[in-house]
């Protein structure tokens, strides 16, 4: 399980239960899944890699880093949406690759009804954002279609997940690294996360 980060960041915790509640309405919703993905990519982007550079401030040169790798936020429609305006302000120079999977009500298998990569990588690490990792078929299907493409480095970026979920993700892609705020103990019948937080898309979008 050394791949999977969960994070104690107190207040990734503190935001966390305000998402949950049901009380939130999808104005603090969108603020809060915002805030908690900026945090979370705080800690899954530790290990990028810099190079050296040198600047000069108004008394002096300086030397300092700044990021080598071109970094793809790959959000999967449509919660992954959520969290990727918060991120982009950090790193505004990144990519954005939309994939869309539904999940198919019968099988809660995903369902390929979009992507538009180019023919090869423009980038060097993919961030798949997707605030809920329920039976991992979305993300695994995400990280298929990454490794497809060539990406070489691919992290999952979320927020809440249940533990099959995490298990399936990290059997089917072991070198995936998982970063999330919580791992909740089952999925319902029709596979939502329990407790969770509800249908993020709905919440986020104000279509529950
Ligand atoms: N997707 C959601 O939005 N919520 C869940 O609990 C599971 C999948």
């Amino acid at each position: 399980m050394s791949q999977v980060h969960i994070s104690t960041h107190p207040l990734v915790q503190h935001k966390l239960a305000l998402l949950r509640d049901q009380r939130t309405d999808p104005k603090k919703f969108r603020e809060l899944l915002r805030e908690i993905a900026i945090l979370i990519t705080y800690e899954a982007t530790a290990d990028l890699v810099t190079e050296d550079v040198t600047v000069m401030t108004p008394l002096g040169r300086a030397s300092g880093h700044r990021l080598r790798e071109r970094i793809g936020l790959v959000p999967i429609l449509r919660a992954g949406l959520g969290m990727v305006e918060g991120i982009r302000n950090m790193m505004p120079s990144a990519e954005v690759w939309h994939i869309g999977l539904l999940r198919d009500e019968r099988t809660l298998e995903p369902v390929e009804y979009y992507s538009r990569l180019p023919v090869s990588p423009t980038v060097d690490v993919c961030l798949i954002l997707d605030p809920m990792l329920a039976t991992g078929g979305s993300a695994v299907a995400a990280a298929d279609i990454l490794k497809r493409w060539g990406a070489g480095c691919i992290k999952f970026v979320g927020v809440v997940a249940a533990s099959g979920g995490v298990q399936r993700l990290t059997k089917a892609h072991p070198d995936v690294p998982l970063y999330l705020a919580a791992v909740d103990e089952r999925l319902n019948e029709v596979g939502y996360i329990v407790p969770g937080l509800g249908d993020a898309g709905d919440r986020l979008f104000g279509t529950g």
